[in-house]
């Protein structure tokens, strides 16, 4: 009985734990990586459509495997606010230069999120030079992942979790609770062409920079919001506790309204993102020819 106990309180203290890296929750994951394949020009979309069913599911991949790769957490973002003040220009933008300054542990403990967006890319353009489907689907899900995680402001922060301004749970409050409420109802105004990527890590700096931003707004969104429904943040630590209380999903509305409807914008803005990231890769591939039903 005493080990069980130990075993549950040892869960317990896993389930709230704050979600550094989470990213979109997974249902926001799937409804992004979906809607971007369908705004691809063709011929890609057509070779594409017939699995994005599989390529949503697959983009939550990153997250669950985060369980049992102990590396994989630092692919998810980058608390850019260490290097200094915005813009950050005393990160080096490439890697190998970044390590040469900062040293391999600081520049992972830190995060690697815009390396990992050029690298796959790189791995997916080799992926369609090949036409091999297995390594299509993989390299273009975990790309997916990785736009998307580079569109949620606290994935760029050392105040990831509102820790640092006393808002414990912000991260999920943010990104995963209000997705699962209303992203049902948001409505995405998504163009009906998109231009390929010119250079894929000045691009993904530009879209964690962009988040950043955010940041203040969040933070003042999330505090007003509490103020204003007498919400507290600590009786939801967990995500099974008062899931559909009217107090809870009237602080969720709220909140969305305080950050102008910034989720859906971000959603919006990483779906446009991933479908440019796709098809950049693909026109460095040549725009091959490739079946996925293979
Ligand atoms: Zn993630």
């Amino acid at each position: 009985v005493k080990h069980t106990r130990l075993h549950a309180s040892l869960l317990l203290i896993v389930l709230l734990l704050p979600a550094h890296v989470w990213g979109w929750g997974f249902h926001a994951h799937r409804q992004i990586t979906g809607r971007a394949v369908s705004i691809l020009p063709e011929p890609l979309r057509a070779m594409m459509i017939s699995h994005v069913d599989a390529l949503a599911e697959r983009s939550t991949e990153p997250d669950r495997i985060r369980r049992t790769d102990s590396l994989e957490q630092y692919n998810h973002f980058i608390d850019i606010d260490y290097y200094g003040e915005y813009p950050f220009s005393g990160l080096p933008r490439t890697y190998d230069a970044a390590v040469e300054k900062y040293g391999a542990d600081t520049v992972r403990r830190y995060g690697l999120l815009p390396w990992k967006i050029s690298e796959f890319t790189d791995r997916l353009t080799d992926a369609f030079r090949k036409g091999d489907h297995n390594d299509i689907m993989h390299c273009a899900a975990y790309l997916a992942h990785y736009v998307g995680d580079a569109h949620v402001p606290l994935h760029t922060t050392l105040n990831y979790d509102g820790q640092r301004t006393n808002q414990h749970g912000l991260h999920r409050r943010f990104e995963s609770e209000i997705p699962e409420r209303f992203s049902a109802q948001f409505e995405y105004d998504l163009p009906s062409v998109i231009p390929a990527i010119s250079d894929p890590l000045d691009q993904a700096f530009r879209i964690v920079l962009e988040s950043f931003v955010f940041m203040d707004s969040i933070l003042i969104a999330d505090t007003r919001a509490k103020e204003l429904t007498g919400f507290d943040w600590m009786s939801n630590r967990s995500p099974s506790e008062q899931k559909s209380t009217k107090l809870n999903m009237e602080f969720y509305k709220v909140f969305n309204a305080q950050t102008g409807d910034l989720p859906r914008r971000r959603m919006e803005a990483a779906t446009v993102a991933i479908a440019r990231y796709w098809l950049t890769a693909w026109e460095n591939a040549g725009q091959p020819e490739f079946n996925l039903s293979q």
